[in-house]
């Protein structure tokens, strides 16, 4: 049996495990369990990536349920052009100031200069708006509500991290107009919870909504509106994605008017949004375990794999009946499940492989199950294990777990951001609330100038205090993530814990990615 021995040897040797853990190393882990669960594959340009399959089918979830709720909104989907002309860029003065360290520039065809260099967009503002332009004419054009379903290239110079800052991302960018400041910002709210819910019903993952300061608003914009999200781990807060109120500023830049019922002209209200495939890597880094990825079932590629554990005497032959029947129960169900029958691999190995791809249940499923009529349920977030009887069909028992371990992982990455999330008045408590990876609300006097002050303040004393500061994306200064829609009460005569003046909100900082 030693050809067996060493080709077992063989099988276990090609997974690779991880051996990182996700609190002794967070970046290798990350590193890790992107790679070996087959979701990311490195490129040959800094900041590109490619999504494999496992990792775009998840896109694809979020997607798909975002697209019906826009859809019920009454927005619709179009497509504009991946490049802008030098002279639309730069018509909204603020805007390309905002973004244009980051702008990808094509000077040549072939050889040849072209005659004008032209852009590759960042974002499709000064793309969509010329032709808005064109198409409002009056109140009845009103409102123009589109989204399209894109690639955008920001050339970032913080050093990127597959997901969370890519040169390229995917994301849906919607633009609409209307005729009163109120229904765009009823729009923005309406998008903002859409977004909620992405990060919290699908991804599993707890997000604070607020609106950002001045210095952190989309360039351009009237005010920004966000969702920001705490990862479990590295203790540093994300932006999850953002709707902005345009106002009136890009109608004025690009000359959108429309003709109101008065009869007088009068320029849209505008509204910009989006969320990106950022989403994946914050659900990955949230969710994730030292054996690798832990999907919510809401957005798994597969929410069930069938492990088959066959013997010399009871091979795939004597199984597949059994197990056919259960797949064809699950799959009644929309069940997104895989039998696994590959005969080159051991059972242990495939363990091994779908734990690590984060596959939220596995079934077990050997000769004496079949016998008995049952199966083995493993659940990837708990590691729990139950037999479950199987003549009555399955599908509703495990329609149920998988239930309870999307609530499972949201309950948890909120139990663990709760923990992280600290309240602070004075100054000498702020960069120790944040070494204990905190996420911090203070009373605050919202002034551009302070809010500078905090940032170099904070990495100052935490780099005195020891705090490696070695990646510019993983700054130790703590920046405003939000001020939270949900303001806790203010008293009069409230300071701002770093300028001393009265505040005026609560703010929430933290270290960000
Ligand atoms: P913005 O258009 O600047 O408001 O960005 C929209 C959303 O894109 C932000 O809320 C971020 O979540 C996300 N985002 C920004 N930069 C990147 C990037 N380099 N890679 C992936 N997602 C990004």
């Amino acid at each position: 049996d030693r050809a067996a021995d060493s080709k077992k040897e063989l099988k276990k040797e090609t997974l690779l495990g991880i051996d990182k853990s996700k609190t002794g190393d967070f970046a290798g882990w990350y590193q890790q369990v992107i790679t070996y669960s087959e979701m990311i594959d490195y490129y040959d340009i800094s900041g590109c990536y490619i999504l494999r399959p496992w990792a775009f089918e998840i896109w694809e979830h979020i997607q798909h349920w975002f697209d019906a709720e826009i859809k019920k909104l009454g927005v619709s989907n179009s497509y504009f052009p991946l490049f802008v002309s030098k002279k639309a860029l730069e018509a909204e003065k603020d805007h390309v100031e905002g973004f244009a360290p980051e702008v990808a520039w094509v000077t040549k065809s072939g050889e040849t200069d072209l005659a004008e260099p032209i852009a590759v967009r960042p974002t499709s503002e000064t793309i969509m708006y010329p032709a808005f332009a064109r198409w409002i004419r009056s109140h009845r054009d009103l409102p123009l509500c589109l989204n399209q379903w894109s690639n955008v290239v920001r050339w970032e110079f913080k050093d990127p991290t597959p997901f969370l800052r890519s040169r390229e991302f995917l994301w849906q960018e919607g633009h609409t107009a209307h005729t009163t400041f109120e229904e765009a910002e009823e729009m923005v709210f309406q998008i903002l919870d859409l977004y909620r819910r992405v990060y919290e019903e699908l991804l599993a993952v707890p997000v604070i909504k607020g609106t950002k300061t001045e210095l952190e608003k989309f360039a351009g914009g009237f005010r920004t509106t966000t969702v920001e999200a705490y990862i479990t781990g590295s203790g540093r807060a994300i932006q999850g994605a953002t709707s902005h109120n345009l106002g009136q500023n890009f109608g004025k830049m690009f000359n959108i008017n429309f003709e109101a019922k008065d009869g007088t002209s009068k320029i849209p209200w505008q509204t910009s949004w989006g969320i990106t495939t950022r989403s994946i890597g914050v659900c990955v880094m949230c969710h994730g375990d030292d054996q690798g990825l832990v999907l919510p079932p809401r957005v798994a590629p597969l929410q069930v794999v069938i492990v088959p554990v066959v013997t010399k005497k009871f091979g795939l032959d004597q199984l597949s009946p059994f197990v056919d029947k259960i797949v064809a129960d699950l799959r009644g169900g929309n069940v997104r499940v895989k039998f696994d029958t590959r005969d080159n691999y051991t059972a242990g190995w495939k363990y091994n492989h779908w734990e690590q791809k984060g596959v939220p249940i596995r079934l077990e499923v050997g000769p004496r199950d079949v016998e008995a009529e049952r199966v083995v349920v493993v659940r990837r977030d708990t590691g729990d294990k139950q037999e479950m009887p199987v003549e009555a069909g399955i599908q509703g028992r495990i329609l149920g777990v998988l239930e309870d371990i999307q609530n499972n992982l949201f309950a948890k990455a909120t139990a663990s951001r709760d923990e992280h999330y600290s309240r602070v008045l004075e100054w000498a408590d702020f960069v120790p609330a944040l070494n204990k990876n905190d996420i911090v609300l203070t009373p605050f006097c919202n002034e551009g100038e302070w809010e500078e002050k905090v940032k170099a303040m904070s990495r100052d004393e935490a780099l005195q205090g020891g705090s490696e500061d070695v990646r510019t994306s993983t700054s130790v200064a703590a920046k405003t993530l939000c001020i939270p829609l949900d303001q806790p009460e203010l008293p009069e005569g409230t300071k701002c814990f770093v300028s001393g003046k009265p505040a005026t909100c609560w703010v929430l900082w933290g270290r960000s990615y």
